[in-house]
Order: C-alpha cells, then sequence, then structure tokens
C-alpha cells in the first residue's frame, strides 16, 4: 500500500501535456492556452472619450467659473467611428460622443451635463483639467506587448479579449480522451428496475459528470459483465482509442477481480495497486506505452473520491493547466469524527463560516457506498494516518469539493 503523496507523484510524473490544436476562440472556453498571445494593436486605437460631452483645449478653460463663464464655439459633432480631420484651434469645441476619436489638438473631454449650450455657443463655468474623461490610445495595452501567455485557462472574458485583439483562432492544448469501462455484474442501466440482487450503474454517471466538471468527454464503454475475457478485450479496445483509461469495479481481490490480472497478462507496467486512503484503496494504477490505466475501486463514493484526489489532478495537467491541486485551508471540526490507523482519511462535511474560520459539521455516514452523505457535504477534511479519534475544535486541512 503506497502513501497518497507518493501515489500522486507518480501520477503526476506519468501525465503529459498533450498536444495542442488551433481553435475558434468560441469553442475554445475552459481550454488552456498553449501559446503566448501579444497585441497586435494599441487598446484603444486612438485617444478615445469615455464620455457625452464636448472636447476642448484644456489650457482655454483654466480661468473659467461660476463668475467667469467661458464661451466656445462649437464647430461640429463627433460620433463613435468618426474620425476628425481639422485640428481643433483654442476658443474652439467639438460636440463628442462616448466612445468617439479626440479631434487632434483637443485634450480634454467635458461631460454633457455639466454645460450649458445656447445655439453654436458652449458655455463652462468649471475648469477642466488635461486628460479629463480620455481614455488614452494604448491605455489597456500597447502594440506588441504580451497579452496572455500559454497556461492561461480561456473563461469569457479571454475570448472577449482575444476577440479585441483581433484573434479569432488561437492554440489550445488537447483534451485527453477518457475511455469508461464499467464493470460488475449487479449492475443494471438507469432506466431498468431493481431486480433481486441487483443496484444501478451510477459510477458511470458520476465519472461522466466528473470529466464534464473538467470540460472533457468520456467515451463510454458500457458495463461489461465479470467475465474476463469480454474484460480483457473491452481494455484493449479502450487502450487503443483513449489516452486515459477508467475502470470501475473489480479493482480488489476478489474471485471476479480481474482487472489487475488482465493488466499483467497486457504487459502494463504497474505502479501500484492500492493506496492507503479511505475511501478509495483499491485503487491500480498503470501505464502502458503512453497510455494511462486507473482501475479504480466499485464504491460509489470511493471512486468519486479517487478521481478527485489521483484522476482529476493527472487530467487537468495533460490539459496544459498550471493549478492542479485545490486549495486547501485550516478546517476545525465541529463534531467528533472517526480516521484510520493506517489511511489518510477523508471526512466528507458540510463546511460553513462562522466568524472567520471554517468548521466542518457531520453530513452522514462515512461508509463507501453513501452517496447520500456525499451528496449533503459541501466538503472534504483530510485526516492524516495515525489518527483514530479526532475531536471537536481539533483543526486539520480542508476544502471545498466539485469547485
Ligand atoms: P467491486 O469493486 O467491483 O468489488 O465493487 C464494490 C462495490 O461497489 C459493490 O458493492 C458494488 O456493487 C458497487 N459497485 C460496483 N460498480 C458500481 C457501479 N457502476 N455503480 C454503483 N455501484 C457499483
Ligand atoms: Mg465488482
Amino acid at each position: 500500500m503506497i502513501n497518497p503523496g507518493d501515489a500522486l507523484n507518480i501520477i503526476i510524473e506519468e501525465a503529459k501535456l498533450l498536444s495542442s490544436e488551433e481553435k475558434h476562440i468560441l469553442n475554445c472556453l475552459n481550454d488552456v492556452l498553449a501559446e503566448d498571445i501579444y497585441s497586435k494593436d494599441n487598446l484603444p486605437p486612438f485617444d478615445k472619450s469615455a464620455m457625452d460631452g464636448y472636447a476642448i483645449k484644456s489650457e482655454d478653460s483654466v480661468n473659467c467659473s461660476e463668475e467667469n463663464i467661458g464661451g466656445f464655439k462649437i464647430k461640429g459633432l463627433i460620433k463613435a467611428g468618426d474620425f476628425c480631420e481639422e485640428v481643433i484651434k483654442a476658443g474652439e469645441a467639438y460636440k463628442i460622443m462616448t466612445g468617439a476619436a479626440v479631434p487632434q489638438g483637443a485634450d480634454a473631454v467635458i461631460q454633457i451635463e455639466k454645460v450649458r449650450t445656447e445655439d453654436e455657443t458652449l458655455y463652462l463655468s468649471e475648469a477642466v483639467k488635461k486628460d479629463n474623461n480620455i481614455i488614452k490610445l494604448g491605455e489597456e495595452i500597447k502594440i506588441g506587448d504580451l497579452a496572455l501567455s500559454k497556461g492561461t485557462v480561456i473563461r469569457p472574458v479571454e475570448v472577449g479579449l482575444l476577440s479585441s485583439l483581433g484573434y479569432e483562432y488561437i492554440k489550445v492544448y488537447r483534451k485527453p480522451t477518457v475511455a469508461l469501462i464499467i464493470t460488475g455484474d449487479e449492475l443494471v442501466d438507469i432506466h431498468s428496475q431493481i431486480q433481486k440482487g441487483k443496484i444501478r450503474n451510477s459510477n458511470e454517471y458520476s465519472l461522466k459528470a466528473m470529466l464534464k466538471n473538467l470540460n472533457c468527454d468520456g467515451l463510454s464503454l458500457g458495463i461489461v459483465p465479470d467475465n474476463k475475457e469480454a474484460l480483457k478485450e473491452k481494455m484493449e479496445y479502450a487502450l487503443e482509442h483513449a489516452d486515459i483509461v477508467l475502470s470501475s469495479g473489480g479493482a480488489s481481490v476478489g474471485d471476479y477481480d480481474f482487472v489487475r490480472g488482465i493488466l499483467e497478462e497486457i504487459g502494463a507496467d504497474i505502479k501500484f495497486t492500492s493506496v492507503a486512503v479511505k475511501p478509495g484503496k483499491p485503487l491500480t494504477f498503470a501505464t502502458i506505452k503512453d497510455k494511462l490505466f486507473f482501475a479504480l475501486p466499485g464504491n460509489p463514493m470511493a471512486i468519486i473520491n479517487d478521481f478527485q484526489e489521483f484522476v482529476r489532478p493527472a487530467i487537468e495537467k495533460m490539459m496544459g493547466k498550471s493549478q492542479i491541486f485545490k486549495e486547501e485551508f485550516p478546517v476545525i471540526l465541529a463534531d467528533n469524527f472517526r480516521g484510520k490507523a493506517g489511511r489518510q482519511k477523508y471526512l466528507y462535511v458540510h463546511i460553513k463560516k462562522q466568524e472567520g474560520s471554517y468548521y466542518a459539521y457531520k453530513a452522514g455516514s462515512q461508509s463507501s457506498n453513501h452517496l447520500m452523505t456525499m451528496s449533503r457535504a459541501n466538503g472534504v477534511v483530510i485526516i492524516p494516518k495515525g489518527c483514530e479519534n479526532v475531536q471537536a475544535g481539533e483543526c486539520f486541512n480542508g476544502k471545498f469539493i466539485f469547485r
């Protein structure tokens, strides 16, 4: 049985960055940028008015006050998209709309609400500071500057930014194809009635949902009976067609647990066969050429815990993410819990913030098959191995789940 930290190091070492592909920016949401993006233009490309108002030379307004109202000749109207070829002269003003290019020679815009106009004259009762209401050329980014660096996750704001910089297609890392093999003679599918001795297959759905959460699609190979030949065929097919293979169930040492034996037969490099964690101990990790194989336990809570702790970081690394570990923070136990002598225990709990600290409350039985507990939980607290009885008031690291 290997320690979780060592297991994770081995997995991360084996998870290699995938190749990149060029995609339309709208198809890149949540993908990871595989190139540095430099600005092709100055943004904004010209001095731009931030308000509807009047463009003037600020030096013309220095003496304007309530007592000394200044008059300016309104030369015309500049709307967004126009470019005024005239150079503004002393004592002149242009009416200007938000987003329009400030006329040459003008260096300030005074809002419409702050002035009075009559016929062709603008009356000003205050001095206007230089650069007032002007967004300067290149203020946001200058031509040739680095706008986004390799490794950035594309969010809606990056899609907008890329379009403003003129990038319609960008290079992002490919996402791994993940094949799912669900084993178990006891399984019936979602739409079936449960007959004697049978249960519904939930692992396929929770795995697919977790993959979806990672913006990654599962290639489902369906339910395979506990039959060595049938399983071997499926495993070989999966390894041919996917970057990562996840199997559910049959990973332990029972009479019908064939996964490990088959991995040996097909010449996989088995790195470890169990991890000192609860839930999720029966986890086998193997590599076959450049493919990763995770033989995950069948218990519904164990499979989710192992996926989150060991599979997710591998997938995120392969997708090019730099931040592959969830943020942990100190959590104070609000109830008494049980840890585990020889294993690291993951307590699924309800984490609440109270007076600046996080507290963990019971969410239900910590038995490996209780999805109900996990569903009531919003977080997990990690109890190091050897801490068997942990008491209210003790503090451990925790994190939120599925965020
Ligand atoms: P196994 O690892 O195959 O021994 O399975 C361990 C436990 O998980 C058993 O109680 C199984 O019935 C249950 N189990 C296995 N596969 C699934 C599945 N796909 N969905 C829900 N429960 C499962
Ligand atoms: Mg089984």
